[in-house]
C-alpha cells in the first residue's frame, strides 16, 4: 500500500474545491470495502483521500411515506437495514442492501460506493433504478440530479465529472399498490458477487389484477447495470398473470449482453437473467397486493 493523505471533510463546497483543484490525484473515500482493496492492489491510484462521512448530506438518512427516501451516499449498509421504516416501505431495496457482503462489510459499505465503484455487478443499483432513484451529486456550478440508470457510464465510470460527487440518492415514496423486489445468483451462500441480479417493481390497479407500470433491471449482464425499459412497458396494462410476467422476463433476457468469465457462461447468465426476472416480478406482484400498514 502505498502513502496518501486522509482529509475528513465537513462540508459540500470543501469536497467540491478539493476534487476541483486536484482533479485524478484525490478520490472519496466513503467507507473504503471497494477503494481501499483497489489502492492496495494498485487498481487505482490516488495521494490524497477525501472522507465524506461528515459531510452532513452524504450522511443523512430520513424516510417516510410522504417524502419518500433521502438516502445519504456515505451511509452505512448496516445502518439503512436496520431502519424500521425504510424496511416496511422499501423491502425490495433491502433485498439487494443487505446482500452487500458480510457483518463486517455492511458496517462500513454504502449505497454511495455501491453506485460510484461502477460495478457491472453491483447488487444496489438494479434495485434503485427500479425504485426510480435518482442521484443528486454536487459541484462547482451547485447540484443537479441523474436518474440511477444514466449514472454508470462503463465499468468502473460514472458520469461524475472533474470537481463533482454524489451527494445522496433520493427515492420517491411508493405509490399505492407498488411491490418491489431484487434477487442474484451466486455460486455460494454468501460474499461472493453476482452471477447475474435482477430488480423488478410493479404499480397494480386497486384490484391488484392490472399492471399500471413496471419496471425491470439487471447487473453482471452487461458492462453497466441495464435498465430494461421494454419489459416494463410491454406489462403497462396488461391483466397479471404468469405468462405476461414469463414475457416480460424474455424481453429482459434478449436484452442482456453477457460475456463468458469465471463467475459463469454467457448462455447460463442469459438464462439466469429470465428466470431471475420472472421471479422478482411474481416477488414484486406479492408484495404489491398486501396492505400496507399506515406509517
Ligand atoms: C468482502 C467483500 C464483499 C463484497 N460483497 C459485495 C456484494 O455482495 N455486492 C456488491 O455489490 N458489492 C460487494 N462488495 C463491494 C463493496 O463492498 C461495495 O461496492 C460497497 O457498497 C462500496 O461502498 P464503500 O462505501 O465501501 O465505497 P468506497 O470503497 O469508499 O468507494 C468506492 C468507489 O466510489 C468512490 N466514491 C465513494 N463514495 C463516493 C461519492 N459519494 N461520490 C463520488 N465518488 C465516491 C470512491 O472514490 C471509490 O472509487 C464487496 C466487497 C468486499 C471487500
Amino acid at each position: 500500500m502505498h502513502d496518501f493523505d486522509y482529509i475528513k471533510a465537513r462540508a459540500e463546497a470543501e469536497v467540491v474545491s478539493l476534487l476541483s483543484r486536484d482533479g485524478d490525484s484525490i478520490r472519496i473515500l466513503s467507507g473504503g470495502t471497494d477503494l481501499i482493496v483497489q489502492l492496495r492492489e494498485g487498481r487505482r491510484q490516488a495521494s490524497r483521500l477525501v472522507d465524506v462521512k461528515g459531510v452532513p448530506g452524504a450522511n443523512e438518512l430520513a424516510c417516510d411515506s410522504t417524502a419518500g427516501l433521502q438516502l445519504g451516499a456515505a451511509v452505512a449498509c448496516q445502518r439503512i437495514c436496520r431502519d424500521a421504516t425504510i424496511n416496511q416501505l422499501y423491502p425490495g431495496l433491502i433485498d439487494a442492501i443487505a446482500l452487500i457482503g458480510g457483518t463486517a462489510i455492511q458496517g462500513r459499505a454504502s449505497v454511495g460506493g455501491n453506485l460510484c465503484n461502477a460495478s457491472p455487478a453491483a447488487d444496489s443499483i438494479p434495485a434503485l433504478i427500479v425504485h426510480r432513484a435518482v442521484c443528486v451529486i454536487a459541484g462547482p456550478n451547485g447540484r443537479h440530479e441523474v436518474p440511477v440508470e444514466n449514472f454508470c457510464t462503463a465499468p468502473g465510470a460514472t458520469v461524475l465529472q472533474r470537481g463533482e460527487f454524489l451527494v445522496l440518492v433520493r427515492v420517491p415514496p411508493p405509490p399505492a399498490h407498488f411491490g418491489a423486489a431484487y434477487l442474484r445468483f451466486i455460486p455460494r451462500n454468501e460474499m461472493d458477487i453476482a452471477v447475474v441480479g435482477a430488480g423488478a417493481s410493479v404499480e397494480l390497479d386497486e384490484s391488484g389484477t392490472t399492471f399500471l407500470s413496471a419496471r425491470v433491471a439487471l447487473c453482471a449482464v452487461a458492462p453497466t447495470p441495464l435498465y430494461v425499459a421494454e419489459a416494463g412497458e410491454y406489462l403497462a396494462g396488461k391483466t397479471v398473470s404468469a405468462e405476461a410476467m414469463a414475457k416480460a422476463a424474455n424481453i429482459a433476457q434478449l436484452a442482456a449482453r453477457p460475456i463468458t468469465d469465471m463467475r459463469g457462461t454467457a448462455a447460463q447468465r442469459r438464462h439466469l437473467a429470465g428466470v431471475l426476472t420472472r421471479r422478482t416480478l411474481a416477488q414484486a406482484v406479492e408484495r404489491a397486493r398486501l396492505v400496507r400498514e399506515p406509517i
